[in-house]
């Protein structure tokens, strides 16, 4: 068991200013990553430490929502850091009450509890969902219906709620509780529901899993399903929520109440943050004691958490976001016109966009193509799309220009490939 000293990096703490080619092995390589290092960012940009900037439609994955380094939250996060930075949840915390009084303002909730990331967030849902039978006298009411395709995160309860196979090989068997039923299908939907059902679980935009919207209608029509079987509705809105779809979550769409939604991602605009929403109801289980986190909603976190709701509830923040995800849908619906043997279909709502790709262009492959090629990030999902999630502030012109960045990508596979 003895280590063998360390060949690939100097040891010490001296940080160097260019990091060594290739990535180091002291993280472990759970990611399939690009060799590429970023020192800081501003908007919609990132710069290497070289200094080469990369026109940034990735977002972090939709989670810089305004951007790199907005000033409201670079403000926000330099005052509280001064302050204070974590007391624990043994104590009040001032930004948390503020933030969830906020979100209860503003939304169908009206209880909120704070966690770090969107996992915990899903994992939050599903624990106030079984409660809330528990407490209802009915405690066999605990399975969940979820579907195929669906991402919840890659705790082992919401990997077996997300249900991918590849994901859950060798973790042992996987977590009980999740009947899982393809994605659209009304008759295996009514079927799958028991006497043990507790709620139906859905992104209304499925992001990892490829960028497939749930008709507005479809929400509503689960809605009437759980109010007709007892079943809470549990929204994962981690990818879609604050603002992603130019409502401040993709639910309002639809003009449905859930009873539960998971949120992350964008909400800390890039600082770790996590919420479950709950209706009075839905969170009659959650009483002290029952769930908890040590870091969950701390001062920072939701000193960054308020900020970012600052910017997102301005009038007319939501709409900008609508008209800008027009501009990127017409021109996205161009590019499929022009290489329609390379591109196969437009998804997604608002700023949660995907391209659906012919089987001979990998969405990798497409991915690696744009950053190598044209300095512009973007995301690989499932089912072939590569996802275009540019931050909720990106500009006019800044849409313009990964276009035609992509265009020009898009160009490369109808020519070499086709
Ligand atoms: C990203 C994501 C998660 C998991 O979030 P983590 O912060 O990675 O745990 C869960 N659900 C959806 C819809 C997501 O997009």
């Amino acid at each position: 068991m003895s280590k063998p000293s360390p060949a690939h990096r100097p040891t010490g703490t001296t940080a160097s200013p260019q990091p060594a080619p290739g990535p180091s092995p002291a993280v472990m390589p759970t990611y399939a990553r690009q060799d590429l290092v970023f020192e800081r960012g501003e908007g919609a940009w990132l710069y290497t430490v070289g200094g080469t900037r990369y026109l940034d439609f990735a977002s972090g994955v939709a989670v810089n929502a305004l951007g790199h380094c907005h000033p409201r939250l670079i403000a926000a996060l330099d005052d509280q850091s001064r302050k204070l930075w974590h007391t624990s949840n043994l104590y009040r915390v001032a930004g948390q009450e503020k933030l969830a009084e906020r979100l209860v303002a503003t939304t169908f909730a009206d209880r909120v509890f704070f966690c770090n990331s969107g996992a915990e967030a899903c994992e939050g849902a599903i624990k106030a969902a079984r409660r809330y039978h528990f407490v209802s006298g009915q405690p066999e009411r605990w399975r969940i219906i979820t579907f195929k395709g669906a991402f919840h995160g890659r705790t082992l309860a919401t990997l077996a709620a997300g249900g991918n196979e590849k994901y859950l090989e060798g973790f042992g068997h996987p977590a009980d509780g999740f009947d899982q039923i393809a994605f659209g299908d009304h008759a295996a939907l009514e079927a799958a529901i028991t006497s043990a059902t507790a709620a139906i679980m859905i992104e209304p935009v499925q992001g990892e899993g490829g960028v497939r919207s749930v008709p507005d209608q479809c929400l509503r029509g689960l809605r009437e399903l759980c109010d007709r079987h007892g079943l809470l509705l549990i929204l994962d809105e981690v990818q879609s929520g604050v603002g992603r779809t130019g409502r401040l979550f993709a639910h309002e769409w639809a003009g449905i109440e859930p009873d539960i939604v998971a949120v992350a991602k964008g909400i800390g605009g890039g600082f770790p943050l996590g919420a479950v929403l709950a209706t009075e109801a839905a969170a009659k289980g959650m009483t002290a004691g029952t769930h908890g986190s040590t870091f969950g909603g701390n001062p920072l976190a939701t000193a960054v958490g308020n900020a970012v709701l600052d910017v997102v509830l301005e009038p007319g923040f939501l709409e900008g976001v609508v008209s800008k995800s027009l501009q990127l849908k017409q021109g996205l619906e161009g590019l499929k016109d022009q290489f329609n043997g390379v591109v196969e279909d437009v998804r997604g709502r608002g700023l949660l966009m995907g391209l659906k790709l012919a089987p001979h262009v990998p969405a990798a492959e497409l991915v690696r193509a744009a950053s190598a090629n044209e300095h512009l990030l973007l995301v690989g999902a499932g089912d072939n799309v590569v996802r275009v999630l540019p931050p909720l502030v990106v500009e006019d012109a800044e849409i313009s220009d990964a276009l035609t960045r992509l265009a020009r990508v898009l160009g490369g596979f109808a020519k070499s490939k086709s």
